[in-house]
């Protein structure tokens, strides 16, 4: 399929890029970053939008640093670039998880998370890192926590007129993480994934997250398996029951690789079998 007619312009500058969502809003202007997720919905005519405005040429929206043990990563940057990075911890692991290389070089982590898409591997990992991003329109920056980010199926809280300059991680030193992604064929999207995190104190769970990816409209903590290790013993056992109920509180839509009772299947093994490897079991 060929794309509806467009505009496309390539600004060099925030301020150009936010300029031009602001006064071309009648082109229905849509952010370029990857494309690797845009392009195809436009190929389809799923999004027709008038205007691509291009971010690659945008100063400032590259790279990964650390300050006050906080990771820092510019929305620009691809895939490639966090899996390789293996100071990211668990980050780097989830990136590298992303289908193939092609996609990891052009696709991007501000891309993935404006996008929203639930069985996307960035989303969750936003979610169970406590994360944040940083978003920059007209009327100035604000921050908003993974929680608040993603609203409902491929809808964010990103306005029309803003751009997800920066994404924050915590540094998470003193963790346990793992990363447990099933699919069909390897390099596809998660039918389900986890991310476990997990800080121990002796033979005690001190903190855990779960986040979980394809198990509804947005990537899902699940917190009734948090609130059941949190404070009691890490050992097989306890990490068995907490992930039994892993699948409490989702409505995962069934699809053509599993049925929303076979995703709950998944959620409870994946989630045992990432906790495990996370509080160091395995
Ligand atoms: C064959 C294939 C396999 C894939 N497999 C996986 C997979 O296994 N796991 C996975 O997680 N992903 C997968 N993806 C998706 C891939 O990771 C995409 O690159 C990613 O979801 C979107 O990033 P992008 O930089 O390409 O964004 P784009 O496609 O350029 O943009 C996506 C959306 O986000 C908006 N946007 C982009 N950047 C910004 C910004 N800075 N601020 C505000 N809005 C912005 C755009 O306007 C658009 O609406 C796959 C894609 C393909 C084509």
């Amino acid at each position: 399929m060929i794309p509806a007619e467009f505009e496309y312009e390539a600004p060099e500058s925030l301020d150009e890029a936010i300029g031009l969502l602001s006064s071309r809003a009648d082109e229905d202007p849509k952010l370029l970053a990857g494309g690797h997720s845009l392009i195809p919905l436009m190929k389809l005519r799923l999004a027709t939008p008038g205007l691509l405005i291009d971010l690659r040429r945008v100063a400032g929206l590259h790279g990964i640093q650390r300050e006050n043990g906080t990771w820092r990563i510019g929305a620009m940057t691809p895939h490639a670039e966090l899996a390789r990075s293996s100071e990211l911890g668990i980050a780097a692991t989830v990136a590298a998880s992303i289908a193939d290389p092609q996609v990891r070089n052009c696709g991007t982590i501000g891309g993935s998370l404006a996008h929203g898409d639930p069985a996307s591997d960035l989303p969750a990992l936003l979610l169970a890192c406590d994360g944040s991003v940083t978003l920059q329109g007209p009327s100035g920056q604000r921050a908003l926590g993974a929680g608040e980010l993603f609203q409902d199926y491929l809808q964010t809280a990103v306005s029309d007129d803003e751009v997800l300059t920066e994404v924050r991680l915590p540094a998470l030193d003193g963790w346990g993480c793992a990363y447990r992604k099933f699919n069909r064929r390897s390099e596809d999207w998660a039918v389900v994934a986890v991310t476990a995190l997990v800080k121990r104190d002796g033979d005690r769970c001190e903190d855990v997250r779960v986040a979980i990816s394809n198990m509804g409209s947005v990537p899902l903590r699940a917190h009734a398996t948090e609130q059941a290790l949190r404070g009691g013993p890490l050992n097989a056992d306890a990490i068995d029951a907490a992930a039994s109920q892993a699948a409490d509180a989702t409505d995962p839509p069934a699809d053509l690789n599993a049925s929303a009772d076979y995703k709950r299947h998944l959620a409870r093994v994946m989630s045992a079998r990432a906790l495990k490897e996370a509080a160091g079991l395995t």
